[in-house]
């Protein structure tokens, strides 16, 4: 792995390029029931065989008719025999000349008829329903959705990397899919380091020791992951201790298409991670230009083991996240997500941004971009604000969960009460 910059503090832009480059979609992929594609990243393109409607049909209830019929009328209705009833699902016969068929919506329209005219426009003659009245001023193709008009054969519907949504689902369906093929699942190992934590499970009377804290990051963690679609692999809490770390990262390897780890990466003599990493793989440490978030690990674990059972690759991808709650929130939004999106056979896209008036004053007098934890309101009598948590320290989760999003502020920049500015809401990463 080539050496990024390491020293200095490196932008985030470079750090995702890199991170990227250094990705390698899992090629494991398998057909899974339409229904349970939601979430899923597409293997192959979708191009249709098919046309959607497959037929001209009725968009309306009402009659069909041609409109040829309709020509040089002085009177501004005209009276035609009902000559057919045309529901949906059954296939009609061609429309005699100068008569109107019944119809209702989704119905194949009749040979020979050129519009419908909808039944609020046209009056029974008869009891018997045989005789309708039509106004005369239908235009030719009203109501008809044509053959073809929303697919036609050879349309690249969906391309490979897509990820499934209700509607793709539908879409795919319409087309007479029952099954496709995706991309497998990825699994994602989380370790959680640091002897200062406690699983809340084994702790339910909430009595910490002195020096303890609740491991929070294993459970945001799995949410994101979760979230994403992917499974989470649970690889516990490991100590602060050499052979522990080393045994912790060899066997979450083996188990994952990509292992997180949260704390222990920075350069204190407590973070053995690192060191093990150093020994079992490769990594980089990088000091990153985003607050929260500075330090931030990446690199591969080898996997020398037997068990070839799991299709296992020769190494796996590692994430060292820093150890406090809201950096952990931010820098796999902004890292690790887009890599787990290509890793999973998707297409990361930066997230979308929406412009807002800003609700508060800021001056960003560090070097590096910050993310603030941010909540966008709706104002009583209108318009849209976009305030701040008091409290940016990276510790606070309770911050990220009053947010619903961010306001990204580079270095040098200052934000006036009133100035509009650019927000990150939530939703763009956290579905
Ligand atoms: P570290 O990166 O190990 O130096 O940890 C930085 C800070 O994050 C310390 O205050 C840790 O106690 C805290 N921390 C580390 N891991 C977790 C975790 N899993 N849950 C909650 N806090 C953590
Ligand atoms: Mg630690």
């Amino acid at each position: 792995m080539s050496k990024p910059l390491t020293s200095k503090l490196m932008p985030e832009n470079d750090a995702l390029d890199y991170l990227l480059n250094h990705c390698e979609t899992l090629q494991k992929t398998l057909k899974v029931p339409l229904e349970q594609a939601v979430g899923r990243y597409l293997a192959e393109d979708i191009v249709a065989t098919v046309y959607v409607p497959p037929w001209d049909n009725s968009a309306m209830d009402g009659y069909a008719i041609n409109t040829g019929c309709l020509e040089e009328r002085s009177s501004p209705k005209v009276a035609l025999s009902v000559s057919q009833r045309i529901p949906a699902g059954k296939s009609p016969e061609a429309l005699q000349t100068g008569t109107a068929a019944r119809i209702f919506t989704g119905a194949p329209v009749p040979e020979g008829s050129d519009a419908v005219v909808i039944q609020e426009n046209c009056n029974l003659k008869s009891d018997a329903e045989s005789v309708v009245e039509v106004p005369v001023d239908v235009k030719k193709g009203a109501n008809i959705r044509r053959k073809g008009e929303d697919i036609k054969p050879g349309d690249l519907l969906l391309k490979q990397g897509t990820r499934l949504r209700p509607q793709e689902m539908g879409l795919l369906a319409s087309i007479g899919f029952g099954e496709v093929l995706v991309y497998r699942k990825l699994k994602v190992a989380v370790l959680s380091s640091g002897d200062e934590l406690v699983d809340p499970a084994l702790m339910l009377d909430r009595a910490l020791a002195p020096g303890q804290i609740f491991n929070s990051n294993r459970f945001t963690l799995a949410g994101l992951i979760d979230a994403m679609g992917f499974e989470w692999v649970d690889c516990g809490i490991v100590a602060d201790d050499p052979d522990a770390s080393e045994a912790a990262l060899k066997s979450a390897a083996i188990k994952a298409d990509c292992v997180i780890c949260t704390g222990g990466v920075s350069v204190g003599e407590e973070d053995h991670i690192k060191a093990a990493l150093e020994k079992l793989g490769r990594l980089d440490i990088w000091k990153l230009a985003i607050k929260p978030g500075k330090p931030l690990a990446f690199g591969f674990i080898g996997n020398n083991s037997e068990d070839k059972s799991n299709e296992q690759e020769s190494e796996t991808p590692f994430f060292g996240l820093p150890g406090n709650p809201a950096a952990v929130l931010i820098t796999f939004c902004v890292f690790v997500r887009p890599y787990l999106i290509k890793r999973s056979g998707g297409q990361a896209n930066l997230p979308l941004m929406i412009t807002a008036k800003a609700g508060f004053d800021r001056f960003n007098k560090g070097l590096r971009k910050e993310y603030l934890r941010a909540r966008l309101e709706v104002e009583k009598g209108g318009g849209q604000t976009v305030k701040i948590y008091s409290n940016q320290s990276s510790g606070m989760l309770s911050s990220a969960c009053w947010a619903n999003g961010y306001v990204p502020i580079k270095p040098g920049q200052k934000i006036s009460s009133g100035d509009i500015i650019e927000f990150l809401p939530m939703s763009e990463w956290l579905a």
